[in-house]
Order: structure tokens, then C-alpha cells, then sequence
């Protein structure tokens, strides 16, 4: 067990950095809101059952509400219609929940457009300099849409927010050899992705091609562009289309 042993004293001594991609859950995570005709997702909710009190003189905890896609989550393949024959979030095999990242960084330019799309181009360019997409890893778009997180409002932004293209959707999901896409808004898909075609293509098109989604993950700048390794933590929720997860990464120094 050298290379773990290694690993762990490389953690221990500092030389390996382990970050927190997670968004804190509580009552005021931001959550997706659907147009009134679907259904929706509740809020996180922590109910108290006792503390240290007369229904429990011990003992504190409580009982959680939540949806699967709150805060920090996974999208399963079979979340999408297209993937609706794929793993549901208990089936993703374990070992894909550790992997590459490559993250790539286009926060100036969201800054600049909130509704900035990320297209193959910038894809292309982004390998010229730092080498291929890792082959079952992640990418990571970075947007600099964590700093809104803790306002709903400003993460909402009125409809608009970053993401990825149709095309670079489609290209992501049947060339590139990435496990999934991550990103730092409610969801993979542009806040205007209802009106594409395919509508959502994220979901569309990468669920349907058994890869998957991470949302709501903060911290990515404090990720190298390449040789992060991402610890994805879904519940096995059986017959799950997602949950939510405690992501990190390991980083080294
Ligand atoms: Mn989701």
C-alpha cells in the first residue's frame, strides 16, 4: 500500500492540498424554479427530532428534507430522458467517482456576459495550452458564479447566467472522452437553455450518452488547470435520478 501510505503522509505534510467544493446546505441554497406548470423541488429542510432534550436526553439530529438536485449535486444519466435506459445515481460505478479534473477558466468573460457560452473553440484552444481533456475525467467550467452562491437573487440573475453551447454540448458528450462536466451555476444548462435546440442540450446530450453532471461547486479557482483529482460523493439514492454531493479535490503543492 506504498502509493496510499505516500498519498496520505503527501496530505499530512501539506505537499497535497485537499479543497472543499461544496456549497454549505441550508434552508437558503439556491434551488432551480420551473415555470409554474411543472413540478418543483423543495428547499433543503432540517427538522429537528431531538437535542439532549425530553424527546432525546442524549442525543441531537434531524430529519432532512430535500430534493436530489439541491445545492452541490450529481445528475445521474437517467435524470434526462435521453438517458432514461442509464445508471440511476446508486448504479454509477464507484470508481468513476474519482477522476481527473481539467478546469477551465472563462470568469472574465461571464463577468463580462452573463449568458457567456462556452463554445468548442474555446475547448480547442484550452488544450493547445494545457494538453487534452483527460479521458474519464471531468471538466470544470469556471464562471466566477460561486461568489453570487449565498444570494439567491444574484445567482438567479433574472434568467440569465453562463453555459455551455449546443454545439460544444454535442461535441463534449460524443468526442471528448471527459466522464462529465461540472460547473458553478444551479444547474449544467445556461439559465436561457430552454429556448435551444435541443433544449438543455448539457442534460440532452451528455446524460444521454451515460456521462454526468455536477453543479453548484464552488472553489474552482483554487484548482491548477490540470492534475486536480475530484472526489465526487452522490448518495446511492436507488432508482435516484442525482443527490446531493460532497465533492473535493486533491491538489498538489
Ligand atoms: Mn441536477
Amino acid at each position: 500500500m506504498t502509493v496510499l501510505s505516500e498519498l496520505l503522509d503527501a496530505i499530512d505534510g501539506g505537499a497535497v492540498e485537499v479543497i472543499d467544493l461544496t456549497a454549505p446546505l441550508t434552508a437558503q441554497t439556491p434551488i432551480l424554479t420551473l415555470p409554474e406548470q411543472f413540478g418543483q423541488t423543495v428547499p433543503f429542510g432540517l427538522t429537528e427530532i431531538s437535542r439532549y432534550d425530553e424527546r432525546g436526553p442524549a442525543w441531537y439530529w434531524n430529519n432532512i428534507s430535500t430534493g436530489e438536485h439541491t445545492g452541490t449535486h450529481f445528475d445521474a444519466p437517467i435524470h434526462w430522458v435521453t438517458g432514461r435506459g442509464g445508471d440511476d445515481v446508486s448504479q454509477v460505478p464507484a470508481d468513476r467517482l474519482v477522476a481527473r479534473a481539467a478546469v477551465l477558466d472563462f470568469t472574465a468573460e461571464a463577468a463580462a456576459d452573463p449568458d457567456f457560452l462556452l463554445q468548442v473553440d474555446h475547448v480547442r484552444a484550452w488544450e493547445r495550452e494545457h494538453g487534452p481533456l483527460p479521458a474519464g475525467g471531468w471538466l470544470l467550467f469556471r464562471t466566477g458564479w460561486d461568489a453570487r452562491s449565498g444570494d439567491p437573487a444574484a445567482y438567479a440573475n433574472n434568467g440569465h447566467t453562463p453555459g455551455i453551447s449546443v454545439e460544444c454540448a454535442r461535441w463534449l458528450a460524443e468526442r471528448a472522452p471527459i466522464i462529465g462536466i461540472g460547473v458553478e451555476t444551479v444547474g449544467t444548462d445556461a439559465a436561457a437553455a430552454h429556448s435551444f435546440d435541443p433544449p438543455f442540450p448539457c442534460h440532452a446530450l451528455l446524460l444521454g450518452a451515460d456521462k454526468y453532471g455536477l453543479t453548484q461547486l464552488q472553489n474552482l479557482s483554487r484548482l491548477p488547470p490540470t492534475g486536480a483529482v475530484v472526489l465526487a460523493g452522490p448518495l446511492p439514492i436507488v432508482g435516484g435520478s442525482g443527490s446531493p454531493a460532497r465533492v473535493l479535490a486533491l491538489v498538489e503543492r
